[in-house]
């Protein structure tokens, strides 16, 4: 014994994203850095490792792989085993991979990492301003896979050969680029190019030539990482309105990317939490508050909100573009290439030719999207995302559950927002953003990522689960997909599924108490629901609280015309006639009253949504609803500066069903009354929404005595004003309270919620 310590080893068993992330090379540094010996392989779970030195070496190696890994990586799992050291080893080697080796997850498409902006400017680099370079670290992932194991040769970069140069990268454990598939260089890799409006090519410098076009205040279209983008100048109102007139896109509000945080914070306030995720290299638009409401940098024709969705460069072809030293504009506008409710266009033959008279240039390149992922949208809430949309930079990464009793189980989701869930073994596996399934192109969208999701991952469905509406296009899926495979299906309500949602978003599994509120879902009873109190867990759950139904004159129309609802509301609560003139004129008003009177063709519903519609019209006087969820987005907007607080009057009934309803028709009174005497907007809107707040507080006295963990989910809650408000009252009096972090409160998250009751259903 010459030694203090004797040596150990260890072997090892990681799972989670470990493979395709440079996680071998990062382990050979380590090794090598630690005086450790031994060696490592891909497995069909993940990665396997032997480790031989020092204890207390090996200690920090494995807290390293723990708490910092790849940027790529995501360590789930470690398993460690003592084992009897074997003595005379020389080094930390790489085996060959075992057989059968497939990656069960994949990585999502992240943004280029300090290393390789680094090479991007620098002159004496092979890859200086080159669009495409990527590393283990950075770069495509999923949206350029065709099949795993993930391997060149499953990837649209199969076309491309590798030069020697980046061959020898490639099978160099000491690089960065070592088995990193997408490695490419200007010799061999893909290539960007510039067309005019008419789709011919231009000679010279694309990028320069793009930002000659967006300088002159052209509309080009930019092909990214998972689709195809409409670009403009930011700063330039005359073509940010040309831009929403051929894009049919008049109200809803636009994103714009930044050239850097410096820009972001010229206009917008920026907490270090929200700059986290600016900066991370998932890259989703981050939903910020403008620094000015109204003014010059207040953007009012991107976004009427006093939020703007705000991302920074997430390829290296967009740090390139945005590079003010060449001629890049500050801030663009990005929103997605697509024809009125279609999805996302991929193809640059598609874009050229569907995009004639909309782009005046085009921006694309020779790498073929493979699977279509739209850009990420979440706000900071609670110190993590709070999603609007989880697609680019999380798809497909699953997210892992307390156990595997959600394997084979396959949900189809919603329909307005579509999305599914698929679970394999602990991982549930989530679509990208897909889009309303009622539009045929979508509805192919959809079927195309659950395919593909399925075959990827290595699913094998054993049960299906779907929304309780016989009408919606993903119902109708799951119905076909249950006769064709022979498989047993499960209905599911719309707000129960949210609210399981949101517990397995939040590993809940006991009894909760569910505030949900959302624009509709089908409920138990046949009517619509959407202002709901739910009592229960996965196995089953009873409708306590609701509100008051209203009716929508006209049905479906009085989605998009919310005057009419604004005219049943005053109508129900005995205020008529209203002050607002906008009401008193409405079109065919004489014959909705009639209507409402006669109660024909007047469907109800109990839909925070939907009174929010209603609201906004009184308050505002539009009468018109300009895009979904325009309602509770502008009301949140025009109560944020400090107005003074009032409370409505409110009041409940308890039915003969059992359900304690609360009921609108005192503070609809009352804030008519306000709006009569010219009381601001401002604090009409404001002193609603803090009724709807204390709305929820009351009915959580009544109806949730026992205090039970509360859930809070439903796109209603999109409106960050009144999740913030809800949770704080109920925090204060004592509840635990619930939101979503991992998945959206939107109808897109719900997939997941089917699934978590589903699992409980179909268990053994
Ligand atoms: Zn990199
Ligand atoms: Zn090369
Ligand atoms: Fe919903």
């Amino acid at each position: 014994m010459t030694r203090a310590s004797s040596p150990a080893r260890i072997h090892t068993e990681i799972t989670g994203i470990v493979q395709g992330v440079g996680f071998r090379p990062f382990l050979h540094r380590l090794a090598v850095r630690e005086q450790l010996t031994g060696w490592a392989r891909n497995t069909p779970a993940g990665v396997e490792l032997e480790l031989e030195g020092e204890e207390a070496a090996i200690r920090r190696f494995v807290q390293t792989v723990k708490t910092a890994p790849p940027p790529l990586a995501v360590v789930e799992e470690l398993h460690l085993h003592q084992v009897a050291p074997h003595g005379g080893e020389t080094g930390f080697v790489i085996l060959p991979s075992t057989a059968g080796t497939a990656a069960t997850l994949a990585a999502p498409d992240l943004a280029p990492c300090p290393a390789c902006l680094k090479e991007l400017y620098d002159p004496a680099d092979r890859r200086y301003r080159y669009p495409f370079l990527n590393c283990t670290d950075c770069g495509p992932r999923f949206s350029i896979l065709r099949a795993l194991p993930y391997d060149r040769a499953n990837t649209s970069m199969a076309d491309f050969a590798m030069c020697p140069d980046c061959a020898a990268e490639y099978s160099d454990i000491r690089s960065r680029r070592y088995h990193a598939q997408p490695d490419c260089c200007p010799v061999c890799g893909p290539k960007a190019f510039y067309l005019d409006g008419d789709g011919k090519q231009q000679e010279g410098d694309p990028i320069a030539l793009a930002q000659q076009a967006l300088a002159a205040g052209k509309i080009i279209a930019v092909k990214g990482t998972g689709g195809i983008h409409l670009a403009c100048d930011a700063r330039n109102e005359a073509a940010v309105r040309r831009l929403r007139r051929r894009k049919h896109r008049e109200e809803k509000p636009l994103a714009i990317l930044c050239r850097d945080l410096e820009t972001v914070e010229g206009f917008c306030s920026v907490t270090d939490e929200e700059q986290r995720l600016l900066q991370s290299p998932r890259r989703p638009i981050v939903l910020l508050e403008k620094r000015h409401f109204h003014g010059p940098e207040s953007f009012s024709c991107l976004s009427e909100n006093h939020r703007i969705g705000v991302m920074l460069p997430y390829t290296p072809l967009h740090v390139l573009l945005a590079d003010g030293s060449f001629g890049g504009p500050a801030a663009m506008v990005m929103t997605s290439a697509n024809l009125p409710g279609c999805p996302v266009m991929l193809d640059n033959a598609e874009a050229v030719a569907g995009l004639h008279g909309v782009a005046d240039g085009f921006l694309l390149h020779d790498r073929p999207i493979v699977n279509r992922c739209d850009d990420s949208l979440a706000a900071v809430w609670q110190g993590r995302e709070y999603f609007f949309r989880r697609s680019r930079g999380y798809a497909p990464q699953p997210l892992t559950m307390p156990d595997a009793s959600a394997d084979g189980i396959l949900a189809f989701g919603a329909e307005q927002k579509g999305g599914f869930a698929a679970g394999k073994a602990r991982h549930v596996f989530l679509s990208q953003h897909i889009g309303d399934l009622k539009n045929a192109e979508t509805l192919d969208h959809y079927r195309t990522a659950l395919q593909t999701c399925l075959r990827l991952f290595g699913v094998r469905p054993r049960a299906l689960v779907c929304d309780l509406h016989p009408e919606y296009f993903s119902t109708a899926e799951a119905k076909r997909a249950a006769s064709a495979m022979q498989l047993p299906l499960l209905q599911v309500q719309h707000h129960w599924a949210h609210m399981a949602a949101c517990m397995a978003d939040n590993r809940l599994d006991g009894r909760v108490f569910g505030i949900v509120w959302d624009g509709t879902g089908l409920g138990t009873d046949g009517n619509i629901w959407g202002g709901e109190f739910l009592l229960g867990d996965l196995h089953s759950f009873r409708q306590v609280g609701s509100i008051r139904t209203i009716a929508l004159p006209g049905g479906d129309a009085a989605v998009r015309q919310i005057g009419r609802t604004a005219l049943s509301l005053a109508w129900d609560a005995g205020v008529l006639p209203i002050p607002m003139p906008q009401l008193q004129t409405l079109p065919g008003r004489e014959t909705l009253l009639a209507m409402l009177e006669k109660d024909i063709r007047c469907p109800k519903a109990s839909s925070i949504g939907r009174l929010f519609d209603g609201v906004y019209a009184l308050i505002t006087g539009r009468t018109q609803a300009g895009y979904d969820g325009q309602a509770p987005a502008l009301l949140e907007a025009l109560a944020e500066p400090e107005t003074a607080g009032r409370i409505y009057p409110t009041a409940y009934q308890t039915g003969t069903d059992g359900v304690r309803r609360f009921d609108t028709r005192p503070m609809i009174a009352a804030l008519s009354t306000d709006l009569a005497e010219g009381v601001p907007a401002a604090a009409v809107a404001r002193g609603f929404m803090d009724t709807l707040c204390r709305m929820a507080l009351e009915q959580c006295r009544a109806l949730n005595p026992d205090k039970l963990p509360v859930v809070v989910a439903g796109g209603v809650f999109l409106n960050l004003y009144l999740l913030r408000g809800v949770t704080r009252l109920l925090e204060a009096e004592g509840y635990t309270v619930y939101s979503h972090h991992r998945v959206s409160t939107c109808d897109e998250g719900i997939a997941l919620g089917q699934l978590a009751i589903a699992a409980r259903h179909f268990h053994q």
